[in-house]
């Protein structure tokens, strides 16, 4: 837990609202193969550059009320959207991780979870330029500044990838239709990678539970069709941060109940 007042949560909260900016940038493009260096934002519409006044992450779409400035079209509450989820995120993981190296590599998952649940909501897509460098980075920080270790980390990816590999391939003949696709394997190898293998564990676990929940209320309310295609990668996403923040203490009370 983190003790040292309210400034840190601040400077983390503001420094997460701005890198919630970038990952707008990369919802926004990498499903379109577009690069997320150059050029710099502009609007989808009219084209017309977007000035730094007016790309202040949160203040700008308020102050703007949620309209470019120069044609007047909505800008999707989506923006200011994922910079309050990553801002928080900062925020929550200083709070429980303190000042330290794991606050820094989780906050780096963190991010990648938000981009991934934000182009698979838009776009059914889980881009590989996301989760490869992510299970490679994963790989690295478990080896070198997070307490999982190597060999912990490499079970992670096998285990939580292997596990999704095999659902995908049985799902055709277990539900009569594609359950998940390669986007959903290499982003619980990601999240293995980074948390080992336990916890990607109960990431399926969590996942597959809101995502059937969220399923049949969806069905039941005629919102959906039984036969829609609901992307899966969100609800993987909910389930790694239940495991990152809370799969500690569910492990040590699971353990507990098993010894005593
Ligand atoms: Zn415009």
């Amino acid at each position: 837990m983190h003790d040292g007042g309210p400034l840190p949560l601040l400077i983390a909260g503001l420094f997460g609202a701005l890198i919630g900016s970038f990952l707008n940038v990369c919802i926004y493009r990498l499903p379109r193969q577009e690069s997320i260096a150059w050029p710099g934002s502009h609007c989808p519409k009219c084209s017309h550059p977007i000035a730094w006044y007016d790309n202040i992450p949160i203040l700008s779409y308020l102050a703007l009320a949620g309209r470019c400035r120069h044609c007047a079209v909505r800008i999707p509450f989506r923006y200011p959207l994922v910079e309050i989820l990553n801002a928080a995120g900062y925020v929550s993981l200083l709070w429980f991780f303190g000042p330290s190296w794991m606050t820094v590599a989780y906050g780096l998952l963190y991010s990648a979870l938000l981009v991934v649940a934000g182009t698979d909501l838009s776009h059914k897509i889980i881009p590989n330029a996301v989760t490869f460098p992510g299970i490679m980075l994963g790989l690295v920080c478990a080896t070198t500044i997070l307490p999982l270790g190597f060999l912990n980390s490499l079970l992670g990816i096998l285990v939580g990838g292997g596990i999704l590999w095999l659902l995908a391939w049985a799902s055709p003949y277990l539900f009569g239709k594609e359950g998940m696709g390669g986007g959903d394997i290499k982003l619980l190898a990601m999240i293995g990678a980074f948390l080992g293998w336990k916890p990607a564990l109960m990431t399926i676990m969590v996942g597959s539970f809101l995502g059937s929940l969220v399923g049949v209320s969806l069905i039941a309310t005629q919102v959906i069709k039984r036969e829609d295609y609901i992307p899966f990668g969100p609800f993987l996403v909910c389930g790694a941060l239940v495991a990152l923040f809370f799969g500690q203490s569910i492990l040590d009370w699971y353990q507990g109940i098993l010894a005593g």
